[in-house]
């Protein structure tokens, strides 16, 4: 079951210069980095009173963020979603006949277990679906 939103992600080109750009609009430091090598990507953590959003950046060009940010540039790239049972959520979603690019969990940042759906199954949003490790 899909529960609430988790977090909202934002590529951008490079932490360094967007860290501290949120903190300032966020009047928040960022709270955590996590870098998750299978993804090529770093992130970075925000907390907003219950929101979360995480700012995603490339480590090598091979990267999906490479890839958005050379097509679209930065800004809003995902919404994730979390969920009570990530695979009977996988399982039902596939049923639909949602497109998964993971069709089993894959470990994520910020100790989660995640699955991403694909936009062209779901009108060009790009939906993550993530439950917390125990
Ligand atoms: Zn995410």
């Amino acid at each position: 079951m899909i529960k609430k939103i988790e977090h909202l992600g934002i590529a951008v080109k490079d932490l360094s210069v967007s860290i501290p750009l949120y903190e300032k609009l966020f009047q928040t430091p960022c709270y955590k980095t996590e870098e998750v090598s299978s993804e090529g990507v770093k992130t970075a953590f925000f907390q907003i009173g219950d929101s979360k959003i995480e700012l995603l950046e490339a480590t090598n060009s091979d990267s999906p963020i490479a890839k958005f940010l050379e097509k679209r540039g930065a800004g809003f790239h995902h919404v994730a979603f979390e969920v009570t049972e990530i695979d009977a959520e996988i399982a039902r979603l596939s049923e639909e006949g949602f497109q998964l690019i993971h069709t089993s969990p894959k470990d994520g940042a910020d100790n989660k277990r995640i699955a991403f759906l694909h936009p062209k199954s779901t009108d060009s949003l790009l939906v993550e679906l993530c439950q917390e490790k125990n």
